[in-house]
């Protein structure tokens, strides 16, 4: 399979050049120039445990990958010491009020957030790729974060050879709990550094390196290439699309879908658009998909432009209790718009182009039309949130996390609005509820004890759940990176970090 870019449709490149790389020369995102049918698969598939089924999946996108280097990739990726025993993800169904929910975990990996299903196993596709399109180049991983990404990150990337990670966090903008993951991260071949500003503020930063000829000029006079774990990484979205086919499989088994070929929803809190975009992609590769269920928090950009078709950023920027949903540029988008455009990179630049000289743009007809048969758009405020956690919990009896919640939420909008509450729904559960302790006991109590670790043990108590072994153990870490910078002195920063000299 071969990939090209958003902004150009001329250019093709291989798996193994589009993971090391990152992002396209000229601005644009890798995307797959065709997608396979699975369909006629389906019966084989829904007998194969999860990693068996990630390598069949991989299969088709990775093809100058031998079937022997997935297999390895996969084997070390999605391992029972990082997730935990048992498979990688878990699909929990919920019994309430006549609605069809099953909430899909993707939180059980080392850093408790759903990217560690990608970050844990995208180290191996980089190292791979880059031996085989780079071969001999160190990697430096740029990576900005809204506060899930980055630990995910360095946690994959921690001290494998041949490769460095630096992490952009707004300093403003994560969770006690996800600060306290990242400034204690260990290894060798780690750095993180606070930027002053929101997380599009870092993501526009990290972007912009990788465009400067200059840096790049200097870099690899130095043997060096960047490289992301952002999810505009091809690398990033391929192993997401996996566990929705799986949770399709599963609900086969559960009996909760009676032939392969029924329709689901899939719901998603959704912030870059990776993470629901690697479900239309598995829409389009034969999942029987009615509706994509795009959820947002206050910062409802995506929302509104689902329902009017005007993607407009310039806008009051909300610092929520979701905070891995606080974006107002939502990368991935451009993905799906540029097959949504019928693959015309000229439009898509264009568009991006406005978007990023103007903070607008709008579609409008087939697009639009397009568009909106497949994505349902809902949003929710941080009020709305801390009742739906509470409301679960009461209910059903399962303690959702923040984000989550946001999704539960616009899950039911969607049914009130819709009167689909028939078709069963997978509804992505991204983050462990202890990621956000603080905030998702305050939506069950009114009484919130100061500490992080406080609020922790409160939260087992009252929702007989266990906090993750992971969240205990930063307590007692030393705390290694401090500093913050503006945003505009990210590029010298990495200099000094990596040891490169100019600007
Ligand atoms: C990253 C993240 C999201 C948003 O996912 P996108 O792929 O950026 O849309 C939602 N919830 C949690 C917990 C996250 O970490």
């Amino acid at each position: 399979m071969q990939y090209r870019s958003t902004r150009n449709s001329n250019l093709r490149r291989n798996a193994s050049q589009v993971i090391a790389q990152g992002i396209s020369a000229e601005g644009g995102l890798f995307v797959p120039d065709s997608l396979p049918n699975v369909r006629d698969k389906f019966s084989l598939w829904s007998g194969l445990n999860y990693r068996e089924l990630a390598k069949e999946i991989f299969a088709y996108f990775l093809t100058d990958f031998s079937q022997e280097e997935i297999a390895a990739c996969v084997e070390k990726a999605y391992t029972p010491e990082h997730f935990g025993g048992g498979e990688p993800v878990k699909l929990v169904p919920l019994a309430d009020g006549g609605e069809k929910k099953y909430l899909l975990e993707l939180w059980r990996g080392p850093t408790c957030a759903f990217k560690d299903m990608a970050l844990q196993i995208l180290p191996h596709f980089l190292t791979k790729s880059l031996a085989k399109a780079a071969p001999g180049k160190e990697a430096v991983i740029l990576t900005a974060t809204s506060g899930d990404t980055g630990k995910a990150a360095l946690e994959g990337f921690r001290d494998v050879p041949g490769t460095r990670i630096i992490v952009f966090y707004p300093r403003d903008g994560v969770s006690p709990m996800q600060k306290r993951q990242m400034a204690t991260q260990e290894g060798g071949n780690v750095t993180v550094c606070a930027v002053e500003g929101n997380f599009d503020d870092a993501q526009t930063a990290v972007k912009q390196i990788f465009t400067d000829a200059s840096m790049k000029a200097a870099l690899e006079s130095s043997g060096m290439i960047f490289s992301s774990a952002n999810s505009i990484n091809w690398g990033r979205l391929l192993p997401q699309i996996v566990y929705y086919f799986y949770s399709y499989f599963q609900l086969y088994r559960m009996g909760a879908i009676k032939s392969p070929g029924d329709e689901i929803n899939i719901a998603v809190p959704t912030g870059n658009f990776g993470n629901i975009l690697a479900a239309y992609y598995a829409s389009r590769m034969g999942l029987p998909v009615k509706k994509l269920i795009c959820a947002s928090n206050a910062n409802r950009v995506l929302t509104d432009f689902i329902r009017t078709g005007v993607y407009d950023r310039r806008r009051e920027f909300f610092a929520t209790m979701s905070p891995s949903m606080d974006i107002l540029v939502s990368s991935n988008l451009e993905r799906l718009l540029y097959v949504l455009s019928g693959e015309d990179s000229t439009a898509l630049s264009q568009l991006m182009k406005e978007l990023s000289e103007t903070g607008v743009y709008s579609v409008g007809g087939e697009v639009l039309e397009k568009m909106q048969k497949l994505l349902f758009g809902g949003s929710c405020n941080d009020e709305e949130t801390s009742r739906t956690i509470h409301e679960t919990l009461e209910r059903d009896g399962y303690l959702c996390d923040t984000h989550t919640a946001v999704a539960v939420n616009v899950y039911r909008q969607y049914v009130s609005e819709t009167g689909d509450s028939d078709t069963p729904t997978v509804i992505a559960s991204t983050a462990s509820p202890y990621k956000f302790a603080k905030s998702v006991l305050a939506a069950i109590e009114s009484q919130i004890p100061e500490d992080e670790f406080d609020a922790m043990k409160r939260l087992e108590e009252v929702s007989q759940t266990e906090a993750p072994e992971q969240l205990w153990a930063l307590k007692e870490k030393k705390i290694r990176f401090k500093g913050t910078i503006p945003k505009e002195q990210a590029g010298d920063f990495i200099r000094r970090t990596i040891g490169i000299g100019g600007s």
